[in-house]
């Protein structure tokens, strides 16, 4: 990795202007509007300079999958800034510990990667502490590899059902992601049952709650996830081309 530098600012935007083109593009192909979707810009890759970058071209909403690197780098910004509206939004995507739940809370707007009811136990408690809802989504294995991370099917269904029923926790939908190496249409049909099994859950949970996000799509695959109803891509090594 290299140091920030104003070439680095410069590389940064032009590739946070592209992926937003792209991802633009994947939606008027989908037929959807492109304002439904909202590119998450994973800064696990890189420092907290570049990924001060990255939000200085645009991108304010911002991923990370360690608790520790996400409280690091938002504690960061907020030392630097007084103002509120200067500040990204945190979305934690990989698997969040019980033991760091309530260091990490404070700073995250939205948690991609819920996968086990003790967990949401143990947010709940620590959001009825400190007065707030935690807007969550399940994560789900809809691959033929059970030992990826995500749940499958009949627990993230379980899973749902108790999260619907805790006040901290606000269930807004799941993320997937897609299997590694596998076609282009094989990966579509993954998708396609991870909004499938959003819509079946919505059902069955009812006008009380509203599952309106999937997190699917990286870099790879953003486009087969739009085109299958993604409303938050996760998009990190396209931000950094030039850099890593
Ligand atoms: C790293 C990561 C991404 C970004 O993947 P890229 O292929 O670099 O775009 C997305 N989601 C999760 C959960 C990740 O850990």
């Amino acid at each position: 990795m290299i140091t920030a530098s104003p070439q680095t600012a410069k590389v940064i935007l032009d590739n946070w202007f592209r992926v937003e083109e792209r991802v633009r593009e994947a939606a008027r192909a989908a037929g959807r509007n492109p304002g439904e979707i909202q590119i998450i810009g994973v800064s696990k890759y890189v420092d907290i300079e570049l990924t001060e970058q990255l939000f200085q071209a645009g991108c304010s909403v911002l991923g990370e999958n360690r608790p520790q690197n996400l409280w690091n780098k938002a504690e960061w910004f907020l030392q630097r800034n007084t103002e509120s509206a200067a500040l990204p939004h945190w979305h934690l995507i990989g698997h969040l510990q019980r033991n760091k739940v309530k260091r990490v809370l404070p700073h995250v707007s939205m948690l991609h990667s819920l996968d086990s009811i003790r967990l949401a136990e143990t947010i709940e408690g620590a959001c009825q502490e400190l007065g707030r809802r935690l807007p969550v989504l399940i994560e789900v294995n809809v691959t033929q590899d059970s030992t990826k991370t995500g749940l499958m099917i009949d627990d993230a269904w379980r899973l749902a059902e108790s999260v619907a029923a805790s006040p901290g926790l606000e269930l807004r939908g799941l993320m997937a992601m897609a299997s590694l190496n596998a076609s282009f249409a094989e990966i579509r049909r993954e998708f396609s049952e991870v909004r499938q099994l959003r819509d079946r859950l919505q059902a069955e949970l009812g006008p009380g709650h509203c599952l309106d996000q999937l997190s699917m799509g990286m870099s790879g695959d953003f486009v087969e996830a739009i085109a299958e109803g993604a409303t938050l891509v996760r998009i990190g090594t396209s931000l950094w081309e030039g850099i890593l």
